[in-house]
């Protein structure tokens, strides 16, 4: 018998696709886009539709297994009995003999973005004070400069774009990473939009961009600024600038006196006359759009490059335009009750919505707050108490984490670690103990975008595969356990349904968004949030001033510049004198879609023919390419338009016992804790060095 399911693709991306998934007898055979999605339109990108194969797996993990001795591959396979009393056992005696729960640590991030697995939070909260992660390693400064910006973290729905005259993709690739966002760009440029590609490499979509601009890494700040100076010169400001924006004559003032073109061209490598006719054509075009990808504002320099290009869009009058605006993402959608991970009720402002990480109220809550971009040295700085025990959740550290040398410190002084995962990773070879989870498409879930506005809900299609449960079962379970073996030692539920649990998080501020009048609408298919598609058409901002503020108050008492200035990037030293890139690649994200059968060989390290020729390199050649975090080896390919200053090394699956973060320090982006509680992953700011093989 064929029976069809609603499905969220889980996964850390812009999309957030619904998804058909068809069984037949209860095996799944197929997935799908489903339809019914506005913007996803039926349609799934090559991850997704590797979904099957990945589900029946013979390399997933299907029972709880015990590892005999860590990094060992000793592992034997447990009830899930044992398991929770190993877990239980472990947590009732840290918390006996240190007093509190503190040595208790959750490092979870976004190996499924369903808020069902906030459980694990709620879990961690049900035990008293304990040690999380917190913050995020993609997007923090972003998310910061948008905020100080404009009053909170929103963008336009994407399909605003489609009235734009001229669009600019900053530092984005979405032919690799949006890939619903392309057509609506194809048949842009169709009707003659023109559609600019600005990037630090050829990417697949400057490819099919109408124009691409080469910008050096770390620079687009200078960048936005020297654009923001011509339009200054040719008095092409938006007329109506002082009624809705704070500080732009002192910003105008700063532009005048501190930014030169010549010394813009320089450092960005963007020369002077292209500089200007971009300029005129970005003021003169109306509509016309900013989308700033990621990638710019992981750098020591991050926050300052956004703000200085939401400072571009406000000068020439497109942020509040339809078909305008600087887009970067939005939290606005993720309104849920926020009931399942516990959350104190005094959230900031800037957290309100945002469910993975939010800053907690100290004078409540004693939880020790980690960065998760510097957990291991945190974590290790821990003493009163120390940290214990650890739970790793959705995320593979050791496979995304910089400083690889004190995960491994932090490793040894760890009495037990948890892992609860689909396959087994570099992060659950540390790990004494294995829970099998359940895939999307075993369990409910419920999902928001932050890119879209669509909601939806995910249902479970067939029986969990083998003995894996979903983290909201594993959450209670635990303390299930905990409290048969010591009464009351847990707050976290004991049980329930998930989809009553799923329904409670959809609690009145969600339901107003999208328009409904019970939870239980929700469950009819994907609903889209009633925001109006364009953000900020009233031009009335969430700041303090209520104005988009060039000069920041908020920006300026947490230490930074009050206003967007150029900061430049860290730069390369003699010993290590290139910078390592490490973009997606169109196949995976971060090591979630990594799978044995897409495996390559080898490292792939792409070189522009002027670095190949500094280091006397032809394509195929051997190098080793080495920092003083380590070392790693592979092949070279030398490509045209690639940076002279730089090494690209996507993100892919590769046959190695190394992976590509043993490269990484830990440097943090300028901004991120105003809304994250934590600085982000300045990553782009790894410098190595390189020489042949024989
Ligand atoms: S990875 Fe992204 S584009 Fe691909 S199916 Fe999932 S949400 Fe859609």
């Amino acid at each position: 018998m064929y029976q069809t399911h609603r499905n969220i693709c889980p996964r850390n991306c812009y999309d957030t696709c619904s998804i058909l998934s068809t069984t037949r007898n209860g095996i799944l055979i197929s997935v799908e886009g489903d339809p019914l999605h506005e913007y996803t339109k039926g349609k799934l990108c090559a991850k997704a539709l590797e979904d099957v194969k990945k589900v029946y797996s013979q390399k997933r993990i299907r029972y709880p297994m015990k590892q005999r001795g860590r990094f060992s591959g000793y592992w034997e396979r447990i009830s899930w009995d044992e398991a929770l009393n190993l877990i239980a056992g472990t947590i009732l005696r840290l918390r006996e003999e240190y007093g509190n729960a503190l040595p208790l640590a959750l490092n979870k991030y976004s190996g499924n973005f369903g808020v069902l697995h906030n459980a694990m939070e709620g879990l961690f909260s049900g035990l008293g004070s304990t040690t999380r992660a917190i913050g995020s390693p993609c997007w923090s400064a972003g998310v910061d400069a948008q905020t100080y910006d404009f009053g909170t973290f929103f963008c336009s729905d994407p399909g605003d774009m489609g009235k734009s005259q001229l669009i600019w993709l900053w530092g984005v690739n979405p032919a690799w990473t949006a890939v619903h966002q392309m057509p609506l760009l194809l048949n842009a440029m169709d009707r003659g939009v023109k559609v600019v590609c600005f990037d630090t490499y050829f990417s697949a979509t400057a490819a099919r961009s109408s124009h691409f601009i080469q910008v050096r890494p770390g620079t687009d700040g200078l960048l936005a600024l020297g654009f923001s100076k011509v339009i200054v010169e040719e008095n092409l400001l938006d007329p109506d600038l002082a009624s809705y924006s704070l500080g732009h004559e002192e910003f105008i003032q700063y532009l005048r006196r501190d930014i030169d073109l010549n010394h813009c061209a320089e450092i960005t490598g963007v020369p002077v006359k292209t500089i200007r006719e971009l300029a005129v054509d970005y003021a003169k075009t109306h509509p016309a759009c900013i989308w700033a990808g990621f990638g710019l504002q992981r750098y020591t320099n991050g926050g300052q490059n956004l703000r200085a290009i939401d400072a571009l869009g406000a000068l020439a009058g497109h942020i509040g335009e339809p078909g305008g605006g600087v887009q970067y993402g939005q939290f606005k959608t993720w309104q849920f009750a926020g009931q399942l991970q516990g959350l104190h009720p005094k959230q900031t402002p800037e957290s309100k919505g945002l469910l993975k990480s939010v800053p907690q109220d100290k004078e409540n809550r004693e939880d020790r707050l980690l960065s998760i971009n510097n957990f291991a040295e945190q974590a290790l700085q821990c003493s009163d108490p120390p940290v214990k025990m650890l739970w790793i959740s959705g995320r593979n550290p050791l496979s995304q984490d910089g400083n690889l040398h004190l995960w491994k410190a932090l490793i040894q002084k760890l009495d037990y670690i948890v892992i609860s995962d689909l396959f087994h990773s570099m992060s659950s070879q540390a790990a004494d103990l294995f829970l099998p989870v359940t895939t999307h498409y075993e369990h409910w879930d419920l999902h928001a975008s932050y890119w879209h506005y669509w909601v939806g809900v995910n249902e479970p299609t067939i029986a969990p595969v083998g003995e894996s449960r979903s983290d909201l079962q594993i959450a209670w379970a635990v303390s299930h356990k905990l409290n048969q073996l010591a009464p009351g030692s847990c707050a976290f539920p004991t049980g329930g349904e998930e989809k009553e649990t799923l329904l409670k998080e959809v609690g009145p501020d969600m339901l107003e968004i999208l328009g409904l009048e019970t939870p239980e609408e929700i469950l009819n298919g994907p609903v889209r949030a009633r925001f109006p598609a364009t953000a900020w058409e009233n031009r009335r901002f969430k700041t303090p001033s209520g104005r988009f503020e060039f000069g920041s108050a908020r920006a300026e008492a947490s230490g930074l510049p009050a206003f967007p200035v150029y900061r430049p990037p860290l730069s390369p030293s003699e010993e290590f004198p290139l910078r390592l890139l490490t973009p997606h690649h169109a196949t995976t994200i971060n090591s979630q879609v990594y799978s044995s059968e897409t495996e390559k060989e080898d490292f792939i390290f792409h070189l522009s023919p002027e670095v190949a020729e500094r280091y006397a390199l032809q394509t195929g050649e051997r190098v080793l390419v080495w920092n003083k975090f380590g070392k790693l080896e592979g092949i070279v390919q030398i490509e045209n338009r690639l940076p002279r200053e730089a090494v690209i090394l996507y993100q892919e699956p590769v046959k190695s016992n190394l992976p590509l973060n043993s490269l990484m320090g830990t440097p943090n982006t300028d901004m991120g804790n105003l809304s994250l509680g934590a600085p982000g992953f300045a990553l782009n700011e790894t410098f190595i060095n390189l020489r042949k093989l024989n």
